[in-house]
């Protein structure tokens, strides 16, 4: 599908060559802490602040966000600094009150995407403005809504739009707050190619020792930009304390003796080199995906291994496999894949199943 949608070169604050960042903390707290914060990043080049000022929290009783009189300190930033700012917006009220206020940019969370009435009502309040707008991904994977709300706001005028790819909640035990999913970043850069894409690699790792690793794979597949959270004071945060990089910490990831590198692409050859990159990063993600449905395939083994054990049936049973196979290689030859590659894989997959279950005898 096509998309009216501007560059982030014309959006006015983003200086190009990329990462376009955007940096601020979770939640605004007080006005010391979001203008110390805002000095500290604007001294080596941020320009576009980020502040949430209504936050979306688990649990009632927890710090909820200051609420508008926090857009006050924001065009504090404004006149102080001359970075532009940005915030959530969950509701068409929070858009009135952040274009009363002047803001510049507003994302919809990830709770938020996920709910088309809203989403559709947000778009509606943002007709007629000139404001920047960044959907984060639902927090299922579900990449079809995810797209359902850019063509919402594209259709309601908005054409400074762009994705916050920030990974999606999962019942799995990862060392990550939420999952990378990157696939779900690719297939919205197939399915949208005109659409940034910013990462978030703050609430997709939850502690700052992952930060740099998301971000470069980030850079690594092409992402356009970075939303960061980076506080004065991280470990005194009311919200998300445990993932915020100080503004000298986030200079050192971007650059610092060993920042993460931004894969740029001007001359013939750089560009080459920069779809290799991409390409291989792609691969990577693929292949790890791989691994994770053939671990889940002898999951399943196992728990057959237990059945034949408890009914004392034999391991092997030939015609079962025979049938497999058959299948498997009518599906690979259709799917393009030689008869070869299909009998060696499947062949390969079938003696770990056997050694699986034969453990359990
Ligand atoms: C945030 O950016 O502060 C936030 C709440 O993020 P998300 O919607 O990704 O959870
Ligand atoms: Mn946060």
């Amino acid at each position: 599908m096509k998309m009216d949608i501007l560059p982030p070169s014309e959006w006015g604050f983003f200086t190009l060559p990329r990462p376009c960042v955007i940096a601020g903390p979770c939640s605004a707290e007080s006005e010391e802490q979001v203008l110390e914060t805002a000095v500290g990043l604007r001294k080596f080049g941020i320009n576009m602040f980020r502040a949430g000022i209504w936050k979306p929290r688990t649990h009632p009783g927890c710090f909820e966000g200051v609420g508008a009189p926090g857009l006050k300190w924001l065009q504090e930033v404004k006149k102080q600094t001359g970075m532009k700012v940005s915030c959530e917006v969950a509701s068409t009220q929070h858009v009135f009150e952040c274009v009363k206020h002047g803001v510049d940019m507003v994302w919809i969370g990830a709770r938020t995407t996920a709910n088309p009435f809203l989403v559709q009502e947000i778009a509606e309040a943002l007709q007629g403005t000139d404001m920047t707008v960044l959907v984060k991904n639902p927090v299922n994977p579900d990449l079809d809504l995810w797209i359902g709300a850019f063509e919402r706001l594209n259709n309601c005028g908005i054409r400074k739009l762009g994705a916050i790819h920030r990974g999606v909640s999962t019942s799995q035990k990862i060392k990550y707050r939420n999952d990378p999913a990157w696939d779900m970043a690719i297939g919205l850069r197939y399915k949208v190619p005109e659409l940034p894409i910013f990462c978030d690699p703050s609430h997709m790792a939850g502690k700052r020792e992952y930060i740099k690793e998301l971000s470069q794979r980030a850079l690594d597949l092409g992402f356009e930009g970075l939303m960061i959270e980076s506080h004065n004071c991280p470990d005194c945060a009311l919200s998300d304390a445990k993932q915020q990089l100080t503004p000298a910490d986030l200079l050192n990831l971007l650059e610092g003796p060993d920042h993460i590198v931004v894969r740029d692409g001007d001359t013939q050859d750089s560009s080459f080199r920069e779809n290799m990159v991409q390409l291989r990063a792609k691969i990577d993600v693929i292949d790890e995906n791989i691994i994770n449905l053939l671990a889940q395939r002898m999951e399943v083994s196992r728990k057959i291994g237990e059945f034949k054990k408890e009914h004392n049936i034999p391991i092997i049973q030939a015609a079962r496999w025979d049938s497999v196979l058959d299948r498997m290689i009518e599906a690979g030859t259709q799917a393009g894949l030689s008869e070869q590659c299909v009998r060696d894989v499947f062949n390969a997959v079938h003696d770990e199943s056997v050694d699986v279950q034969h453990k359990m005898l």
